[in-house]
């Protein structure tokens, strides 16, 4: 039994007004909404528990690492991973990203090795390799996709070479929704003995995910993006590949010996976590993993999955409609334009409404080159969404659409 109302209940934001209008939030993609568990735990811990982590000896340090600590079991079991050595903190899926490439690349990629990216890729996996690129000369190689924004599987195979190094992708396209095969696309990668990344940050937030049964050699989301705070994400790595690579910052945590001739660096997951961990926010994170896994990610998959294909078929009427991403498996994302108006101007109609959508390029240009336009308004669905949201942001649509 999904119990919407109580679900909304616990997100005190949801029942503010925006310029007169009850809010209706239909930005999940960038951020979603926190609910008063995660609130709460984070004040709780400021209140009573704050302390510097790892190596105190006082009462209040031990509780808060072990708060810390027990926040990586949880995100450990969230996506079922081996082990807490496979649990990186970073701040975000960007940081993730980030580490991975400077990290992965100084351990295995030299000049004229490639990685794969797609079509559809956030720009957090596309600067972070043409930061690479400039630094060590390697090379990028991109899957297309079809008009219906599917990745084309037979196009990705020939992309492999005596080169290829790395295969990264997203899990679902912030733009498009569309749910990318990862399954078989790590298949087809380790069939050539290629190591494969997955973006998570918006499959993380909508699906069970299981690192291991998914064979994912690397895993990355946001807290934020998932009903957690800003400021905290995570990245999973397989621990042979983790060991293998080299610590992205130095400072603090990450050692285990300085001297001025000789640094050893800590054991994982610490070697890629230098300085004062955000250890409040991954209280706040666990907290967040704990409230989505108690009402079920399958749960939440088929309440947004309903609303995803509610939304498509209402959205449909709208005279002049583009829909971008018609894939057959799709999630909680619609991009659309609507004739020749502007997507801000639609953005900015719809927030006099009090319904917010977010228009632009979605940190996807070189997807919105292939899809040969400057932006969309994208309106993307959570756990607490519902159909009369829809409508009235159908409602709004339609009244603009008229105004026109
Ligand atoms: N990857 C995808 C697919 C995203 O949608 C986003 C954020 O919108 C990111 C990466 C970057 O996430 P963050 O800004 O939380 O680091």
């Amino acid at each position: 039994m999904y119990d919407i109302q109580k679900i909304r209940e616990d997100f005190p934001i949801l029942s503010r007004e925006v310029y007169h209008h009850p809010l209706v939030y239909l930005d999940n993609g960038a951020t979603t909404q926190k609910p008063r568990q995660v609130i709460e735990a984070m004040v709780n811990e400021y209140y009573s528990v704050n302390a510097n982590v790892h190596r105190g000896v006082h009462f209040l340090s031990q509780q808060a690492t072990e708060l810390h600590e027990a926040s990586r079991e949880t995100v450990r079991r969230f996506i079922g991973a081996r082990s807490n050595s496979e649990i990186i903190f970073t701040r975000g899926t960007t940081e993730s990203m980030n580490l991975l490439a400077f990290c992965f690349g100084e351990a295995f990629m030299k000049e004229g090795d490639e990685v794969i990216v797609s079509t559809m890729e956030h720009h957090s996996n596309i600067v972070p390799w043409q930061l690479l690129q400039k630094r060590k000369g390697i090379r990028i190689q991109v899957i297309p996709m079809n008009d219906k924004g599917e990745l084309q599987l037979e196009e990705y195979k020939k992309l492999f070479n005596e080169h290829t190094k790395l295969v990264s992708v997203a899990h679902v396209s912030n733009v498009l929704g569309t749910v990318n095969p990862v399954r078989e696309i790590i298949r087809i990668a380790h069939e050539r003995d290629i190591p494969v990344a997955i973006d998570g940050a918006q499959g993380a937030p909508h699906m069970k995910v299981d690192v291991q049964a998914l064979d994912a050699d690397f895993y990355a989301f946001s807290g934020h993006k998932i009903y957690g705070p800003t400021g905290v994400g995570v990245l999973y790595g397989k621990e042979k590949l983790l060991d293998a690579m080299p610590p992205y910052q130095g400072g603090g945590e990450m050692i285990q010996r300085v001297s001025f001739e000789k640094t050893t660096f800590n054991t994982l997951p610490f070697k890629f976590e230098a300085g004062t961990p955000d250890y409040v926010a991954t209280t706040g994170l666990a907290k967040a993993l704990d409230y989505v896994s108690a009402i079920g990610m399958n749960q939440i998959q088929l309440h947004e999955q309903e609303l995803t294909q509610y939304a498509m078929q209402q959205i449909r009427q709208i005279p002049d409609i583009h829909i971008y991403g018609e894939a057959e498996q799709k999630d909680a994302v619609i991009s659309f334009n609507v004739g020749k108006i502007h997507h801000l101007d639609i953005g900015m109609l719809l927030d006099r409404l009090g319904i917010a959508v977010r228009t632009g390029h979605h940190c996807a240009e070189p997807l919105m080159q292939r899809l040969g336009i400057e932006g969309t308004v994208r309106a993307s669905f959570a756990l607490y969404n519902t159909k009369t949201e829809v409508d009235q942001l159908i409602a709004g649509l339609d009244r603009i659409a008229k105004m026109f």
